[in-house]
C-alpha cells in the first residue's frame, strides 16, 4: 500500500503584502520523488522552507511524516535531511571534518559517525577526496559533499534546492543515479528544479508553481501526454517563415523573441511544412515537459 510522507492542504504564506504561496495542497507518497517547478518567484523555495519549518505558514495544514512544521520543527529536523541552495560548508576544514561536526548534532559516537562517514562518501564517490579542505574541492564535489553531508542521519526524508544547478552533465547524472538509488532504500525525495530534464528524469511526480499557485500536477510522462500537442517545428530563422501559410485547425503558433514554436498532433503536417524551408532553419522533434512548462507560466520573464 503506497502511504503518504507529505500532506500539504490549503497552503498559503505572506511576506508583507507579497502573497509567496496561496491555497496549494499537494502530497508526496513515501518512496517517491516529487519536483517543484516553476519559474523565479513563483514560491518553490517558500513551499520548501514551510517543510521543514525555516518559513512560517499563515494558515492551511501541513503534515511530514506524522509531524507538523509550526510545532515539531526538532522532530522534522531530525528525520529529515536538506540540501540548501548554496554550499554553506566549513571551508577551513576537510571533507571528513563537515561531516563530523555535522554527526555532532544529530549526537552520533564518533565510532557509528566515522563508519557512516565512510560509507557516505563512497556513496558520493568522494572517498579520494576524504581529508582535502573544501577550497580544493571542484563545484561538483562540492555538491556531492552537501548531499552527503544531508544524509548522515539516515534521514526519511531528503529536501533538495535545486540539486545540479550549474554543474556539468557527468555530476548532474551521478547525482540523479544516487537520488534513484535512495528512493529505492525509501527515502522520500522533495527537490526544486530549473532543469526540465531533471524533472522528466527521476520525478515521480511534480507540481508547477507560477505567482504563488499550483497551476498543474502529475507524472512527468503525463503532463506531456494531455496538455500538449505531440510534436513540434521550431523555426530558428524566422525570416524564412514569413510567407508560409499554416494551417490553424491543426497546428498552434507560438513565438517568442526570433523564433516560431508550431505544435500539432499530425507529424505529417509539419514534415510538410518543413519541406518549405531551408535546412538549419527548422528543428522538428518531439515536445517535451519544458514546452508544457512554457505553455503554463509563459515565455515572458517574471521579473
Ligand atoms: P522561487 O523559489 O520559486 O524563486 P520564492 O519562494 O523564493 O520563489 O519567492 C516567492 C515570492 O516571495 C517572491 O515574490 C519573493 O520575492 C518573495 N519572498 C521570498 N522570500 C522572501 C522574504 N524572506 N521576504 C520577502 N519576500 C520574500
Amino acid at each position: 500500500m503506497e502511504v503518504n510522507a507529505i500532506e500539504i492542504q490549503n497552503v498559503c504564506k505572506t511576506y508583507g503584502k507579497v502573497e509567496a504561496v496561496t491555497d496549494l495542497s499537494f502530497t508526496v507518497k513515501k518512496s517517491h520523488c516529487f519536483g517543484l517547478l516553476g519559474p523565479n518567484g513563483a514560491g518553490k523555495s517558500t513551499t520548501m522552507k514551510m517543510l521543514y519549518a525555516k518559513a512560517k505558514r499563515n494558515c492551511g495544514n501541513i503534515n511530514i511524516l506524522g509531524f507538523d512544521p509550526s510545532k515539531n520543527e526538532l522532530e522534522i529536523k531530525y528525520i529529515s535531511g536538506i540540501v540548501p541552495q548554496d554550499d554553506n560548508l566549513d571551508t577551513e576544514l576537510t571533507v571528513v571534518q563537515n561531516l563530523i561536526i555535522y554527526s555532532k548534532f544529530y549526537g552520533m559516537e564518533k565510532k557509528e559517525a566515522l563508519k557512516k562517514i565512510d560509507y557516505l562518501l563512497d556513496f558520493m564517490e568522494l572517498k579520494e577526496k576524504s581529508n582535502s579542505t573544501i577550497r580544493q574541492l571542484s563545484g561538483g564535489m562540492k555538491r556531492r559533499l552537501v548531499i552527503a553531508r544531508a544524509l548522515i542521519n539516515s534521514p526519511q526524508l531528503l529536501i533538495l534546492d535545486e540539486p545540479t544547478t550549474g554543474l556539468d552533465p557527468q555530476v548532474r547524472h551521478l547525482i540523479w543515479d544516487k537520488i534513484r538509488m535512495l528512493k529505492k532504500e525509501g527515502v522520500t525525495i522533495v527537490l526544486t528544479t530549473h532543469y526540465m530534464e531533471e524533472a522528466f528524469q527521476i520525478c515521480d511526480d511534480l507540481i508547477m508553481m507560477n505567482k504563488g499557485k499550483k497551476v498543474l500536477q502529475g507524472r512527468p510522462q503525463e503532463l506531456i501526454t494531455s496538455n500538449i500537442e505531440k510534436f513540434v517545428l521550431e523555426i530558428i530563422n524566422v525570416d524564412s517563415f514569413q510567407s508560409i501559410n499554416i494551417e490553424e485547425s491543426i497546428i498552434r503558433k507560438e513565438a517568442s523573441g526570433n523564433r516560431v514554436y508550431l505544435y500539432s498532433n499530425q507529424l505529417i503536417a509539419l514534415e510538410d511544412l518543413s519541406k518549405k524551408l531551408n535546412t538549419g532553419d527548422f528543428y522538428l522533434r518531439q515536445s517535451n515537459l519544458e514546452d508544457v512548462f512554457l505553455k503554463m507560466t509563459g515565455r515572458g520573464l517574471n521579473e
